[in-house]
């Protein structure tokens, strides 16, 4: 069990400290919306436990990794997207600027013409 980390801004938010606009909560994950948006929806799912990045959150708690990538189908289809992308930057020459794991779900316009 991951404690709190001070300062960490998303561990204020699962603890109520900082207000977030919650769309869905599951047992080990909360989503709420991004308060800068990239897309018509763009909600951050994050796991209740402070992990630095996805990829220890997997190694430290794949039950809490699959929590959250459930998590975040079950937001897109709340949402009512067609399809959505789930991102997470990892690291800061990978885009990372908050250091609790999350997943960025965008959607709501066509996504498809900035696949590679
Ligand atoms: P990343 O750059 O992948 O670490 O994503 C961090 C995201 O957190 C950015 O998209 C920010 O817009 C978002 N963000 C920062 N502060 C808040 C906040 N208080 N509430 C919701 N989203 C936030
Ligand atoms: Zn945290």
């Amino acid at each position: 069990m991951s404690a709190p980390v001070n300062d960490c801004l998303f561990c204020k938010i699962v603890a109520g400290e900082i207000p977030g606009q919650i769309v869905h909560t599951t047992e080990r994950s909360i989503a709420f919306r991004d308060i800068n948006p990239q897309a018509p929806t763009h909600v951050l799912v994050v796991p209740r436990e402070h992990h630095e990045n996805v990829g220890e959150l997997g190694a430290a708690d794949p039950a809490g990794l699959a929590d959250l990538v459930a998590a975040a189908g079950e937001v897109a289809r709340l949402e009512g997207l067609a399809g959505y992308r789930l991102i997470f930057n990892t690291g800061r020459a990978g885009g990372q600027t908050v250091f609790h794991a999350h997943g960025h779900v965008l959607g709501g316009k066509n996504l498809d013409e900035h696949l590679a």
